[in-house]
Parts: C-alpha cells; sequence; structure tokens
C-alpha cells in the first residue's frame, strides 16, 4: 500500500542490502553458508537480511525478514539443518506471489538475494530477477510504491549456491551437504557390515537420491558394495536380477561373508520401472541369501556437517557475497561451484538447464548421455565401481604379455586411507590380470626381510573402512639400501610401483628415481599417492587421510567448545599436527570459527597475541549467555619454538582479568587414526586406479601410440605443456597430484628441483593462504583491526 511505502529506505543506491535464504530440503552446511554470507557481508559494509522459511519469508515479509547482526550467527557452523528454516512455497511458483515479494524486498531496501537450495530453488530464483523489472513495474503502476521510490532498485541481484545433500546439480563436483550425506550413509554401512558378517546376510541399503545416483554411487565405493542400482544407469530390465546373483554368488565363492547392494531411491531399469528395494531383496532370497533391508531415510540429513562442507560452504558463501558486490545488471545470475580444489562462478542457468538434460535423457532413456552430464570424476568413479566389482570375473583382463607385477609400499606415519586405497588398487589390478605384491613394513621391512605378499581379493576385501596400515608402514627412506631394494625389485621382477606416503613416500620415490643410472630395475613406472594427515607433499593440494584427520578435528572441537557452555567462559588453545605445515592448523580454524589460528608460515608476536586478547574480550562482552560455548585459539605444533601452547594459553589467563578461563587442548594421535571419511576412500579409489593406469600406460610393454587412454597419462611438459612422449624416463616417476580444477601426474624430478623445500618437508608454495585471510574476516579479527 502507499502508506507502507513511506517506509521504504533509499539506501539501495548507497549500500547494499543482502538478503540470503535456504530453500528446498534442508542439508548440512547450510548454516556454515548463512553465516559467511551474514559476516562477509558486514565485513564488506552491507546490510544482511536473513530470510525465515524460505520463499514463505519472503512472500510474508515482516519478521520473516530479520536483519542479522554479528553475534546472529555465532556457533552455527557446527548446528545441522538449517536454522533460518527452509520451506516449499506453492505461492512463489505464481507470479502474484512473487510481485508480493518483490513488495516486501523493497520495502526494506534489499536488492540483492543470495540463495542456497536446490534446482528447483535456483530456477525460482533466476525467474523472479528476469521478471524484476516488470513486478516494480507493475508494484508502481497499482499504487503500491512511487517511481522515486523504486528508483534505486530497478535490478534484483541473485546468487545461488548449492544447498543438496544428492550431489545433482551439473558443473559443480559436490554440493553443500552431498558429503555430510555421505557420510552418515557410510557410518550406517559399517554398522550394518558388522552384524551382516556375523550372521553371513546380505543387506539392501536405500539410499536418498530421487533424480541422482551420487549417493548410491560414492556409497558403493566407500562401504565396498557389491552391486549398486542408480537412475542413470539403468540396469537391463527382466535381466538385472541374474546379474546381481552371479556378482554376488562370485563374491561369496571368494571368501565374503556377506553382501551389500546400495539402491539409489530413484533406480529405475531401462524401460524406466523403478527397481524397488523389495525386488532386489526378492532377487538375492532366490539365491538362498538371508536377506534384510534397510532405508536409511531421514537419518542422512541428519547430524552436523563434516568438515569438507563446512569449508564448501565458507568459501561459497563469502564469494556470494563478492558476486553481489562485483555483479552488474547485464552479468548472468552466478552460480557458485567447485571443481577439484577450486571454487568457481558460472552461469546459474545453464547449470540449472545441465542438471534438467539428465532428467530428460533418462527419460528419454539414452542413459549413455545421462551418465556424461554428470560430472567427469561421477564417470570415473562409475567406471572403476564396474571394473572392481561388477566385471572382476576376468572379462577386463589384458593379454598376458600386457599384464604387470606392481608393487605397493606404505612410507611413513600411518593416515586413514591407506588400506582403502591398496585395496582399490588392488582389486584394479586383479580385473586386469596384474599382479599385486605389497612390501610388508616400508621399505626396512623389505630390505631387513625381503618380504613381499601376492595380495588376493580376499585379502584386502574388508580394507574399505580400516583405518592404520595392514601391510605395515615404516618411516624409512628408500635410500637406506638402494642396492638391496634393487635385487628385491628385480627378483620379484616388479613392472611398476605404488607408494603411499607423505613426505618419506615423496623422498623416497626422488631416491628410487635418482637411482636409476646405477640400478637399471628401477627404470619402471613410479608414482607417489600422497598420503598423510600433514597434507605436507609438495606439489598437491589434498593427501589422502587429511579429511579424516579434519573430521575427528571438527568434532574434537565442537566437542570441547560445548563442553564450556555448562561452566564459566572458557578458552581453548588448541594444538593440531602438521609438522612444518600449517594447513591443518589453517583449515580447522575455518571451519571451527577459530579465534587465531597460529601457524609456521605466520610468525607469532606479542602484537598478535594481544589482538586475541582484544577478540577474546569483545567476544565474551557480546556473550549474552544464550550462547556461552567455548572460544577457540588454534596453534601448529610447530607454530614457534618459544611461544608454546601453554605459554600462550598461560598469557591469554594472566591477561583475562579472571572474566574468562583457558585450557589447553591437544588431541595428539586421534587426528592419523580411526576409520576412513567417506571423502578419503572414495578418493582413495580414485587416486588408486588412476595410478594402476598410470603404470600400465608408463610399462615398456604397453608402449602403445594409438591408445588414446595412454596418451593422455603419457606425456611430458614442454613449456609448461604437456606432450605426449613415448620415451621421457622423468615423467614415468610422478606425484598424482591435485591443483586447483586439475589432477595431474607431476615428475618428481620437477617437483624436488622447483616447489619443494626439503628443510622444511613441505612444498614452498602455500596454497591455504586464503583460509586465513577469510578466517579472520569472518572471526571478526578484520574488523578489529579496522578498528585499531
Ligand atoms: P531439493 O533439491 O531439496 O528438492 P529444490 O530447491 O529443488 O531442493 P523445490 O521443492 O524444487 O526444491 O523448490 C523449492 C522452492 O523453490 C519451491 O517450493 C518454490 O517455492 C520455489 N520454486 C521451485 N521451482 C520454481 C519455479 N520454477 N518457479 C518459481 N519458484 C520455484
Amino acid at each position: 500500500t502507499p502508506s507502507s511505502a513511506g517506509s521504504v529506505p533509499t539506501g539501495g543506491a548507497i549500500k547494499k542490502k543482502i538478503a540470503v535464504m535456504t530453500s528446498g530440503g534442508d542439508s548440512p552446511g547450510m548454516n556454515s553458508a548463512v553465516r559467511a554470507v551474514v559476516r562477509a557481508g558486514i565485513y564488506y559494509g552491507c546490510d544482511v537480511y536473513a530470510v525465515y522459511e524460505g520463499y514463505e519469508g519472503l512472500l510474508k515479509g515482516g519478521d520473516l525478514l530479520k536483519k542479522m547482526e554479528w553475534q546472529d550467527v555465532r556457533g552455527w557452523l557446527s548446528e545441522g539443518g538449517t536454522l533460518i528454516g527452509t520451506a516449499r512455497c506453492m505461492e512463489f511458483r505464481e507470479r502474484w506471489g512473487r510481485k508480493q515479494a518483490a513488495g516486501n524486498l523493497i520495502r526494506e531496501g534489499i536488492d540483492a538475494l543470495v540463495v542456497c537450495g536446490g534446482d528447483g530453488s535456483l530456477t525460482g530464483a533466476d525467474l523472479f530477477r528476469s521478471e524484476w523489472p516488470s513486478l516494480v513495474k507493475e508494484l508502481v503502476e497499482d499504487g503500491t510504491f512511487t517511481e522515486e521510490q523504486v528508483e534505486p532498485y530497478k535490478n534484483l541481484t541473485i546468487v545461488g549456491l548449492v544447498g543438496s545433500i544428492d550431489n545433482d546439480m551439473s558443473g559443480t563436483d559436490s554440493t553443500i551437504g552431498a558429503y555430510s550425506a555421505l557420510e552418515r550413509i557410510c557410518e550406517m554401512v559399517d554398522y550394518i557390515d558388522a552384524t551382516a558378517k556375523s550372521h553371513s546376510r546380505a543387506f539392501v541399503v536405500e539410499v536418498m537420491g530421487r533424480h541422482c545416483g551420487w549417493l548410491a554411487l560414492m556409497a558403493g565405493i566407500a562401504t565396498a558394495a557389491d552391486y549398486i542400482f542408480i537412475p542413470e544407469r539403468a540396469a537391463p530390465s527382466g535381466e538385472w536380477q541374474k546379474e546381481l546373483q552371479r556378482v554376488c554368488q562370485a563374491h561369496r565363492e571368494k571368501g565374503r561373508r556377506n553382501n551389500t547392494v546400495i539402491v539409489a531411491e530413484g533406480a529405475l531399469d531401462d524401460k524406466l520401472n523403478p527397481i524397488t528395494s523389495e525386488q532386489v531383496k526378492d532377487a538375492l532370497i532366490e539365491l538362498g541369501l538371508d536377506t534384510k533391508i534397510t532405508t536409511l531415510g531421514h537419518v542422512q540429513r541428519g547430524g552436523t556437517a563434516v568438515a569438507h562442507d563446512r569449508w564448501l560452504a565458507t568459501l561459497q558463501g563469502v564469494d556470494a557475497v563478492k558476486a553481489v558486490l562485483e555483479m552488474t545488471p547485464d552479468t548472468p545470475s552466478p552460480l557458485i561451484g567447485i571443481l577439484e580444489n577450486k571454487i568457481i562462478r558460472m552461469p546459474l542457468m545453464e547449470s540449472v538447464k545441465l542438471t534438467k538434460s539428465v532428467a530428460d535423457a533418462i527419460e528419454h532413456k539414452d542413459f549413455d548421455k545421462a551418465i556424461s552430464l554428470r560430472d567427469s570424476e561421477f564417470i570415473e568413479l562409475y567406471e572403476n565401481f564396474i571394473s572392481t566389482t561388477v566385471k572382476d570375473d576376468g572379462s577386463e583382463r589384458l593379454p598376458e604379455d600386457e599384464r604387470l607385477n606392481v608393487a605397493i609400499v606404505h612410507v611413513g606415519a600411518p593416515s586413514a586411507a591407506l588400506n582403502a586405497a591398496t585395496r582399490a588398487a588392488t582389486l584394479y589390478c586383479l580385473s586386469r590380470g596384474h599382479k599385486p605384491y605389497a612390501i610388508l613394513n616400508g621399505f626396512s621391512g623389505l630390505i631387513q626381510t625381503g618380504e613381499v605378499k601376492e595380495l588376493s581379493w580376499i585379502d584386502v576385501e574388508n580394507w574399505h573402512n580400516l583405518g592404520g596400515s595392514e601391510i605395515g608402514t615404516n618411516r624409512s627412506v628408500a635410500s637406506e639400501d638402494m642396492g638391496t631394494i634393487a635385487y628385491h625389485f628385480q627378483k620379484n621382477k616388479f613392472d611398476g610401483v605404488i607408494i603411499l606416503g607423505g613426505f618419506e613416500g615423496f623422498k623416497s620415490l626422488k631416491e628410487l628415481r635418482d637411482a636409476r643410472a646405477q640400478y637399471p630395475i628401477f627404470n619402471i613406472p613410479m608414482v607417489l599417492i600422497p598420503s598423510t594427515v600433514s597434507n605436507n607433499v609438495p606439489g598437491t593440494e589434498y593427501s589422502l587421510g587429511v579429511d579424516t584427520c579434519l573430521n575427528a578435528l571438527v568434532n574434537y572441537t565442537d566437542a570441547i567448545k560445548q563442553s564450556a557452555s555448562a561452566s564459566r567462559r572458557r578458552v581453548f588453545v588448541v594444538e593440531v599436527q602438521g609438522g612444518h605445515s600449517g594447513y591443518i592448523a589453517s583449515f580447522t580454524g575455518l571451519v571451527t570459527g577459530a579465534v587465531s589460528v597460529y601457524t609456521p608460515e605466520d610468525q607469532i608476536d606479542l602484537k598478535s597475541i594481544r589482538e586475541d586478547l582484544a577478540l577474546l574480550k569483545e567476544n565474551f562482552r557480546h556473550d549474552k549467555g544464550e550462547n556461552r560455548n567455548g572460544k577457540i585459539v588454534i596453534r601448529n605444533e610447530q607454530a614457534s619454538s618459544i611461544y608454546t601452547t601453554e605459554l600462550i594459553a598461560d598469557i591469554i589467563a594472566e591477561n583475562s582479568k579472571n572474566k574468562f578461563g583457558v585450557r589447553t587442548a591437544i588431541p595428539g594421535h586421534v587426528q592419523q587414526g580411526g576409520v576412513p571419511s567417506s571423502k578419503d576412500r572414495v578418493t582413495a579409489s580414485r587416486y588408486a586406479v588412476k595410478c594402476v593406469k598410470f603404470l600400465e600406460a608408463w610399462n615398456k610393454k604397453n608402449v602403445d601410440e594409438t591408445n588414446e587412454d595412454f596418451k593422455i597419462l603419457r606425456f611430458k611438459y614442454v613449456n609448461g605443456s604437456k606432450v605426449y612422449t613415448v620415451h621421457d624416463e622423468d615423467s614415468s616417476a610422478a606425484v598424482i597430484a591435485v591443483n586447483g580444477s586439475h589432477i595431474s601426474f607431476k615428475p618428481i624430478a620437477r617437483l624436488w628441483k622447483d616447489e619443494t623445500n626439503v628443510e622444511l618437508r613441505k612444498g614452498n608454495e602455500i596454497h591455504w593462504q586464503e583460509f586465513n585471510k577469510i578466517g579472520d574476516i569472518l572471526s571478526g579479527r578484520c574488523n578489529l583491526r579496522k578498528e585499531v
């Protein structure tokens, strides 16, 4: 009405007012996204509003559009679901509903909307933006507002974040909540495995995914399932039962005591008939298996977000604010996504269209197209699953003269996914006809005892969720006795070697490569899969085991934070591992909302400790009692030889003037062990299979210039770009590395020369620098500095 128009602020033109909302199904991590948008928005000088209850809040306005203060999102990183609510709102699908919503936004002076939801929510948001000028025109024509009042609100800015447990958005590798849901599924299937094994049963586990098989596929890989059913790869109608029975029977014959079949709720056969858990169960009963169904249902949405989702949501939330500030009326609405390890922006509607085309392809029974429209990781992992689990009957074996003896060795401290990677490499080797050999107890084991063990299917069958190292690991490096190692390589006729380890593994690879001149037996392809909780292997941004470690730290930190809520106000100085690399500390600080983070890369000095104190006092001053969780300071174990964890705690305590207590907390070896996270299991499988393919491609037996698959893996770098090569000894000793949006094999010789800080046992590049900057913005440290 014209009267309410009087309250329209003129701020739109001067200061951005951003509204953030969650919509569609809830997913873990949505709260981290809202927290990041609110705090980054405030930091960049905007007003930020939360829209409660999804689009319903936009339609109703009033109390459902709430201006957010810095303190309002305190503690939200560790909360599951979405605290600002979500809803399915039929009225927003109608033009009158969207007009009403536009009126409410203009009344509050809001001109930008960050929507975190699925493809439905994002389609609605984009439609709202495209209609905006005409909606505003109508609001003037019907007298709701005057021309002057709407003048600053000519355009609406929309930025999309994908919050969905299904991971069903094309163009982005993962959506906020997907890895948390996968983690829940893996936890549940691990529990089920224990009882299934006890009774020698089969279990059919139904997981969410009405239109997308990501959860079912990844769960299948991470839980060592015998078979999966997904919508994108429809099973042949009337025939799938036979194949399912053949695979389960074969695995039983190999010695497995249980069977697991994962069924996506939207699984189909190729005539588009649903494949139900009941039908799968019937097929297994027909085989004579005692079979039960577990439908996981809403537990998959439950619980707090895993480290990956908190990280993803936090970085994407901050980028959403930046996108709002950078956008012009001509820019297409962006969607914030991720490719491998890099946060990206892409046109929202293109991604939505691509996502919808998967459904169209399925509807038209074009299943090859459906699967090809998912991201590349999806197809790669699907093919790996089929090779290692369904077609492990010899049908994919290479000709006899192309089969390899593949050595696998663990080097250094154990990290969580060593067994999972070894299992995947073994299964893939077996399906290709290679012989996988475990070098027992690292290089010193080989030197001292010469013991190697040929691994069989049943040896590795249950290694997918075992922490530690089943084949034994040792810190010793290869140079301890190169001659003896060469002797055993020769004796066992190794054609290639996969090393799993951290910096010692990296060093061993370098030594083996350097020893090629002296010991020609080392002229075989060799590859390192970085595996260390410290994530300090030069040249890569990800190491196996690091995700498990981060989850352990997130759970640990959540627990100690909460322990303070019942007692006095308390600060915890948490000491984390990482050697001379601050990655773990910086990441943990970012995803636990630490007040400050001390790393070896940034010097600790009195100024920074003084800033901590000021921030802690400020923080506690705003604590009204409703959220009295403890505050966290993270310190890497090697951050300083002077400012120890105890000293920092003592200095803070001394200066707290009894306003708050201080404790130290050292999680120690909890960080290394435990059950590998679902992300580590999936990544382990992906890297391991890629590495066996690398060995195949670089083996002398396999030089085949017409084989396109091999060409992809057989290259050297010339002026920074990849060039196919038949002979290049350096490129055949490499590290599998992820950098930004790329995975590649980097020659160890070049890495060692250009990217390694040998003394500090880490890379020269600090690829996580941004975590500290964003952490400082979101903890309020940057605000404080501005004020100072
Ligand atoms: P999920 O992946 O969890 O299903 P979603 O965002 O796809 O999430 P939807 O139920 O499709 O969930 O959409 C959520 C809300 O977004 C709807 O209730 C509706 O208010 C709005 N919405 C969805 N599609 C449209 C559309 N085409 N036009 C306008 N609004 C829409």
